[in-house]
């Protein structure tokens, strides 16, 4: 099978027999054999009626996939990602706003250019201009800084993968964000990005308000540090809690020599117990032991993750 495309869904009734007929006329044009993935998360509409009818229609092309409750967009994806069985993987909203038109050119893209991913990128946006487009620059920016992945638009629900990236990356949580940084950290490096047309939402509402970029920082730092320190978490909290029990630990013995040499001289000096630095490099030595108590128990848990030993071989002769 050339391409699965993934949509997930939650409350876009009106747009799936649209969005479904749109694709099955790109898809019979350039003669693809495809499959349509619907992954219903929880719709507390007639979203699931809809995906039953169209599949009625053509039980081959037209899967569909029904959570009990909603459980976000990550987890479909997620389940998506398992169902998938087209050499290219296709992910794009439901609601209309991505256009199946890209959907050659993307398949193109990683069939012939090689890459491992594409990622759209809604060069213009028919989205409100306050709380999506400008916060949405500044989030990209920060992810690019940080992810070191050159991409405009990282959360661009449309996106083409090879087949092997999607079965070997794991999205949860909200990291449907960052699935490119997930490819990248799992070693598929080549990721590119193609300009695609963006629509205005014809039905429904947007699923996801401002807090998204407020997560969406938070996932970002998980993801980095994991990224980083995931696999060692000794190399830093062994090292903060070092460096800060090294410095508490020299201050303690300058604070009692000092007080040690001011008695021998007779001079006068005030109580250890009163001086401030005694207490901060007090502080500084129990910080140090936690924070390297905390990285020796994060060591222990890896040990015991059953993914500890997991690596992606690419080829074997
Ligand atoms: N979506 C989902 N589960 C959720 C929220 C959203 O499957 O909990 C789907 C939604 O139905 C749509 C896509 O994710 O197909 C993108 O959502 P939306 O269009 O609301 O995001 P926006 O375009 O406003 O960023
Ligand atoms: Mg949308």
């Amino acid at each position: 099978m050339d391409i699965s495309i993934i949509v997930p869904l939650y409350n876009e009734a009106e747009s799936l027999p649209k969005l479904y007929e749109w694709i099955a006329r790109v898809m019979k044009e350039y003669k693809f054999s495809y499959e349509v993935i619907f992954v219903n998360d929880g719709s507390t509409d007639e979203s699931w009626q809809v995906i039953q009818s169209l599949n009625a229609q053509d039980d081959k092309a037209i899967h569909g996939i029904c959570f009990r409750r909603n459980y976000g967009k990550s987890a479909a994806l997620y389940c998506g990602f398992k169902a998938a069985q087209g050499e290219v993987v296709i992910t794009m909203d439901a609601d209309l706003q991505d256009s199946p038109d890209e959907i050659p050119e993307l398949y193109r893209m990683i069939t012939e250019e090689g890459y491992d991913l594409v990622s759209g990128w809604k060069q213009k946006r028919y989205d409100n201009k306050l709380t999506k487009n400008l916060p949405s620059k500044l989030f990209n920016a920060t992810a690019r800084r940080v992810t070191g992945i050159q991409l405009h638009d990282m959360n661009c629900g449309l996106k083409a993968y090879r087949r092997e990236v999607v079965k070997n990356i794991e999205v949860f949580s909200e990291m449907h964000r960052y699935i490119p940084y997930l490819a990248k950290n799992a070693g598929f490096t080549k990721i590119g990005e193609k300009v695609v047309q963006h629509r205005k939402r014809e039905f429904g509402t947007s699923k996801f308000g401002l807090n998204r970029f407020v997560n969406g920082y938070l996932d970002l730092m998980t993801l980095w540090f994991l990224n980083k320190f995931g696999k060692q978490p000794m190399h830093f909290f062994g090292l903060v809690g070092s460096l800060m029990f090294m410095i508490g630990f020299v201050a303690v013995i300058v604070v009692g020599g000092m007080k040690l040499y001011a008695l021998s001289h007779h001079v006068s000096a005030m109580l250890v117990g009163v001086n401030p630095y005694f207490h901060i490099a007090i502080l500084m030595m129990i910080l140090g032991c936690m924070l390297f108590l905390a990285g020796f128990l994060a060591e222990l848990m890896i040990r015991n993750s059953p993914s500890r030993n997991d690596y992606l071989i690419k080829e074997e002769i």
